[in-house]
């Protein structure tokens, strides 16, 4: 195994991020069941993220001097503009997370490049910057995204599950850096619930202690491995109260811990990018 180099000597390094996914994940489930209204509670769940969960999760972050990356659909960028302007101003980074929300498995190859296109669009001009790193909508790629985003120069995607630490993937146009996550690091898949339609998160809610402890035995054990760690947040999931509570807790442990550096996936996969990193 390679020991990646972190900056300042930092033995292990953690990257937080954000799907502000809002409204539009929700109406996709209720479209995917062949519902074309707009149910106003399934989609106030969603709206629940702009509302409370991205003021509460910056306020945390600022109170603990923490840059992080939200993931943003170009549709909640526009309709959500001010924040997303907000979260840009407050240096945190933002990338790119679909035009519409739509598993870009589902797409054909003119409208998946016209996602990533009007995607980047929509946030370089609300933040000034281009993004510089893509996760996919629904967790899921066609076999045409990556030399998508290699093609329109992303620098790394963060959707892929099969190494512990970032590595270079080797597309059709070029390389790409990949930032990848493990399921069990995602809020979604502790906390994601929803009653209407049927079969879609109904598999009950989780303690707070018990993802706690996930998240803490994860991070104690890519310190001591000196691993890079991504975790995986949605506002409108850790943005309530309690959860809010249990990222603080896991942001002291982190800080506690001395030699961590919490960095944002760009900057991340930047120090990858120079060190040439094969996966470790
Ligand atoms: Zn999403």
């Amino acid at each position: 195994m390679i020991e990646m180099k972190w900056p300042n000597g930092a033995k292990c390094a953690v990257c937080l991020t954000f799907d502000f996914d809002a409204e539009i994940s929700w109406r996709n489930i209720l479209r995917r069941h062949g519902i074309e209204r707009d149910n106003p509670v399934v989609l106030s769940q969603g709206r629940y993220g702009p509302q409370e969960g991205v003021p509460r999760i910056l306020r945390l972050l600022n109170r603990h001097d923490v840059k992080a990356c939200f993931f943003i659909p170009g549709v909640v960028a526009e309709e959500y503009s001010e924040l997303t302007v907000d979260i840009a101003e407050a240096a945190h980074e933002v990338g790119h997370h679909g035009y519409t929300h739509t598993n870009p498995a589902r797409l054909s190859p003119d409208d998946e490049r016209d996602e990533i296109v009007r995607g980047i669009e929509i946030l370089e001009d609300l933040t000034g910057r281009r993004p510089m790193g893509y996760r996919a909508p629904a967790t899921d790629l066609s076999e045409h995204t990556l030399d998508l985003l290699t093609e329109f120069d992303f620098l790394y995607d963060s959707s892929m599950m099969d190494r512990d630490n970032p590595y270079i993937i080797a597309t059709g146009q070029g390389t790409l850096i990949e930032l990848p996550f493990k399921w069990y690091m995602d809020d979604w898949v502790h906390f994601g619930f929803n009653y209407f339609p049927p079969l879609e998160y109904q598999s009950g809610v989780s303690s707070h202690r018990k993802v706690s402890d996930i998240w803490m035995d994860e991070f104690e054990a890519c310190y001591e491995e000196g691993l890079y760690l991504m975790v995986v947040m949605h506002p409108q999931i850790t943005g309530v109260p309690s959860r809010a509570k249990m990222l603080e807790r896991f942001i002291h442990r982190i800080k506690e811990q001395g030699d961590v550096w919490i960095a944002t996936p760009s900057e991340i996969a930047t120090v990858c990018r120079n060190a040439g990193a094969d996966g470790g």
